[in-house]
């Protein structure tokens, strides 16, 4: 089909008219059959429709986004200072202001647009899969891809990627909240429904965005991107996420009263001034002036801004990728995380190491999923020609398996489950054909692994007809499926007691432990239902698999332990593996877990207790993780919950911090989510802890480096109208400070790396406030000490005969030599900055001060530039004095800190709310 064939059609065809079609005509109409479509015709389809993508609301254009960097409070009493100062002849102030004002701006706009890239770059990393049927095969591809006529498949978990038409279903049901709002997933089936049904009502299609949340099917697409369902309404305008979190709006939200406050106060110092007092009003208002420049702590949410993304950035390069900025500050207060056993905390390299049969207990050699190695009894090595229950188990492990193993560059790789690659590796090592077998007995029927019920079954058919099931699962399940055993004398009735003893010999080992069963069916059948494999099974075999811990998991646990977080591991697997292979990971220290079926028995008070104490879950489904997350909540702990499944959801949304399997999570788990985890690794979540932890650090050193030198200025300006001096620095000058600094020592904070000691804290209580009392004290106390400096140096200055100029212009570097030394002291809360790594340990820090040493050397020497603020060169003598009072102030910066860590050394309590 050509371009113009397919306009045609879509022309000719109203789309929204697809759910009245039969399965038949849907697939003439789209010219596709259930091979898929060819790969030329997906290219001409690509040409025609484009991505399978929503557009992206618009972003305000760069001018708009420019020009709202001038709506700003701040900005407004530049303007109107500008103008006045313009009006009384101070043309020079004026284009200062305004110069000011416009360089502001771009930095504020280059600014923003980089944090939002940043945090755009993540989002994309979160790009969607589709299974797809073309030429016959089935491949995953990126949803984007996909065209009109795709044949896709669907299953529990999966996001669906398109509008399509259902062709072939079993059980399905999907939540399409997000686009109709009803929360009840609506089962779908193949046939079509009246002309007039609602959305809601039209079974036969599922629509483009809505979450599969049982069952699969074989679908159609029948329309993509911006022509879906989801891509008309425009929903898209939902899901943009705002460049904040709570603390950012809790910062700004501050910083707006403290300038309404400063303008009311600077109004009030004008009145006073001109018409109590009596002063020029000229001279008032330049004081007011300076008063609201000094005062109002204008880069401050930009600042946090960037610190923030920043630190997200960070974030997922060490592949935590964090889907709601928000949980960016839980993080840091989190004290329990709930992890995932298999895959988390373990390797997920399975190797079946035992097999055992009703009278046999084989060991098998070789690692990993290379099928290299064999079967041994007894110490010796065996053949399957000796034993031939090891051809019928392995037969079985083949048949009820969808896992594949092929090579690669000399590698074994397995596609799909590894509990199941493991298996298909041991049936390979037996020297079983896999071709023949599933060519002598294929598969008509399937019920898929759960972890709610713990097996999978297959239904086979032979060449006569004959039917056979295999069922494999977790081996107390099917012992109660099973009411007799295979052995050397053939079928007897099952031995009870000895499976058990086997079972937990293996689990005792720390193996995971799976048993394998056969039963006949009806040949007439060709369906499976969950009736059909509860009783009368023969059992086969039980395997013992290891999977061993990961090492990084391991001192992960401990870092979490030492930063006073508890961790606590939630597993399907057998109460005993579950224990064992939480002793190796440092979780639980062996004590007996719980188990799901005892949790049952709880009620929430009895859950809430127990919790306390216990850190190994087994046997445990989906709905336990989310009873858990509650009965830890309620004890107060701030929770972080692991899950990939789709039954995982709701846990993961109740959790603090939901994380998502990032490879083997289902798109509803990801979606239901705070962070994604790239690796599915515990370690990654460690490392995420940490690195909440430092942004918040960070945020707070932000804060706390910026507002001293508002304070400071602020300060100098009100000492200047109280004891009715001239200004030591002009309001141009304070915006210079102002301008010179932000742009250069505030952002290197936003570099700095965990302090060494993150790990080592207490979780910060949630309700800890920012602006602590301690933050609140540090900032008056180095406030103090600029105003101190800079007032102190200018007087003497002024003393000894120097120009007003000249002191104006060391007022001025006071207060930026100051800052430079307060940057290097801001590096550390706590710990002292005079060491090596304290002065070099950010290169960030260092290049930022080059910078702005060259900048206040270009203020005080280039005679534009004295020309602009009226500074004046200083001799060696007058740097000397003010590097010395920069000194001084850092000194006494750095004494506070060394009392502060007596007094907390004092009270190792008070450690937990710096
Ligand atoms: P977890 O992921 O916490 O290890 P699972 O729910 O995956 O727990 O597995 C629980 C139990 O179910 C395993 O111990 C095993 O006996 C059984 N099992 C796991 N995977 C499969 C599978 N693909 N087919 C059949 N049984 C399985
Ligand atoms: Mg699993």
């Amino acid at each position: 089909m050509n371009q113009s064939v397919a306009n045609q059609k879509q022309t000719a065809f109203p789309e929204a008219a697809w759910h009245t079609q039969s399965v038949e005509m849907t697939m003439d109409l789209l010219g596709t059959s259930s091979l898929g479509l060819a790969d030329t015709e997906v290219l001409n389809r690509q040409k025609t429709y484009g991505p399978n993508r929503l557009t992206p609301p618009k972003r305000r254009g760069a001018l708009i986004r420019f020009l709202l960097q001038f709506h700003n409070m701040l900005i407004y009493v530049l303007l109107v200072s500008a103008t006045i100062t313009g009006i009384m002849g101070h043309l020079v102030d004026t284009g200062v202001i305004l110069g000011v004002v416009v360089i502001n701006a771009i930095i504020g706009y280059l600014q923003e647009g980089k944090a939002e890239s940043a945090l755009n770059a993540i989002r994309n990393m979160l790009s969607e899969h589709a299974t797809v049927i073309r030429n016959g095969e089935r491949e995953i591809i990126l949803s984007e891809s996909l065209v009109p006529g795709d044949v896709v498949v669907i299953a529990s978990g999966d996001k669906v990627p398109a509008d399509v038409r259902i062709i072939e279903s079993r059980n399905l049901r999907v939540d399409e909240s997000a686009l109709t709002g009803e929360s009840v997933p609506v089962e779908k089936s193949t046939a079509p429904v009246a002309t007039e049904a609602s959305l809601g009502d039209r079974t036969c299609l599922a629509f483009s965005g809505s979450l599969v949340s049982y069952g699969f099917a074989t679908c159609v697409v029948v329309a993509t991107g911006d022509r879906s369902e989801i891509g008309r309404i425009g929903n898209m305008l939902a899901n943009v996420e705002q460049l904040s979190t709570p603390l950012l709006n809790q910062v700004a939200d501050f910083g707006r009263k403290l300038t309404y406050a400063i303008l009311a106060f600077s109004v009030f110092t004008f009145v006073i001034g001109s018409v109590w007092r009596g002063y020029a009003m000229k001279d008032m208002f330049m004081m007011a002036v300076a008063l609201a420049v000094a005062a109002i702590p204008e880069g401050l949410p930009a600042l946090m801004t960037i610190t923030l993304a920043l630190g997200v950035q960070r974030m997922a390069r060490q592949n935590a990728i964090v889907r709601r900025l928000p949980s960016v500050e839980t993080l840091g207060s989190v004290t329990v995380i709930c992890s995932d056993k298999t895959g988390t905390l373990t390797k997920n390299e399975m190797t079946v190491q035992m097999a055992v049969t009703a009278d046999k207990v084989f060991s098998v050699s070789g690692v990993g999923y290379a099928p290299e190695g064999g079967f041994r009894l007894n110490e010796e090595n065996v053949s399957h020609h000796n034993h031939p229950e090891l051809m019928e188990i392995s037969r079985a492990a083949l048949l009820c398996n969808d896992a594949r193993l092929h090579q690669k560059d000399e590698r074994w790789v397995l596609d799909g489950d590894p509990t199941e690659g493991a298996l298909l590796s041991m049936a390979l090592k037996a020297g079983i054909d896999p071709i023949a077998e599933h060519g002598a007995l294929p598969r008509s029927d399937v019920i898929p692994f759960e972890s709610e019920y713990r097996f999978m079954a297959t239904l086979h058919h032979d060449h006569h007809g004959a039917g056979i099931i295999y069922v494999k699962g977790a081996p107390e399940r099917l012992l109660d499926m099973c009411s007799m055993q295979n052995s050397t004398n053939g079928e007897q009735p099952l031995d009870r007691p000895y499976w058990e003893q086997r079972i937990q010999e293996a689990a005792g080992a720390g193996q995971r432990t799976l048993a394998i069963a056969a039963g006949k069916i009806d040949s007439s059948r060709h369906q499976l239902q969950f009736s059909d494999v509860e009783q009368n099974l023969t059992l086969l075999a039980l395997f013992g698999i290891i999977d061993p811990p990961r090492e990084e998991a391991i001192a992960a646990v401990q870092k979490c332990h030492a930063a006073g977080i508890n961790v606590k591991m939630i597993t399907g697997d057998h109460a005993e593996t579950a224990r064992v292979i939480g002793e190796r990971l440092g979780i639980g220290n062996g004590k007996p877990a719980l188990i799901g079926s005892q949790l049952e028995q709880m009620d929430d008070r009895e859950l809430s207790e127990v919790v306390r104490n216990v850190d190994v879950f087994a046997r445990a489904s989906p709905e336990h993780k989310l009873r858990l997350v509650q009965a830890l909540q309620a004890n107060g702990d701030i929770t972080a919950m692991t899950g990939d499944g789709v039954n995982d959801a709701p846990a993961l949304k109740r959790a603090d911090v939901g994380l998502a399997m990032g490879l083997k999570g289902t798109e509803a788990a990801k979606e239901a989510s705070e962070i994604v985890l790239a690796d599915d690794n515990f370690a990654t979540i460690a490392s995420a802890v940490e690195e909440g932890r430092t942004i918040y650090d960070n945020l707070k050193k932000s804060i706390l480096f910026i507002l001293p030198t508002n304070g400071g200025e602020s300060l100098i300006v009100i000492a200047a109208i109280i004891f009715d001096l001239i200004l030591p620095i002009t309001s141009v000058q304070i915006l210079w400070i102002n301008m010179a600094t932000s742009v250069t020592l505030g952002i290197a904070l936003g570099f700095e790396t965990s302090e060494g000691d993150v790990m080592q804290r207490p979780p910060r209580a949630s309700d800890d406030p920012l602006l602590s009392a301690f933050l609140g004290w540090r900032i008056l106390f180095v406030s103090i000490l600029m105003m101190l400096g800079a007032l102190g140096l200018f007087l003497w200055e002024l003393d000894r005969g120097s120009s007003v100029e000249s002191a104006r212009t060391i007022a001025v570097s006071v207060v930026i030599v100051a800052e430079i030394f307060y940057l290097f002291s801001c590096r550390h809360l706590y710990r002292s900055s005079l060491s090596i790594e304290g002065i070099f340990g950010n290169r960030f820090v260092l290049g930022a001060i080059g910078t702005l040493i060259v900048m206040q050397l270009l203020f005080t020497y280039a005679p534009f530039m004295q020309n602009l603020f009226g500074s004046t060169a200083l001799n060696a003598g007058q740097w000397l004095e003010v590097v010395g009072v920069g000194a001084l102030i850092f000194l006494a910066t750095e004494a506070e800190k060394a009392m502060q860590r007596w007094r907390l050394g004092r009270k190792p309590q008070l450690r937990q709310t710096p």
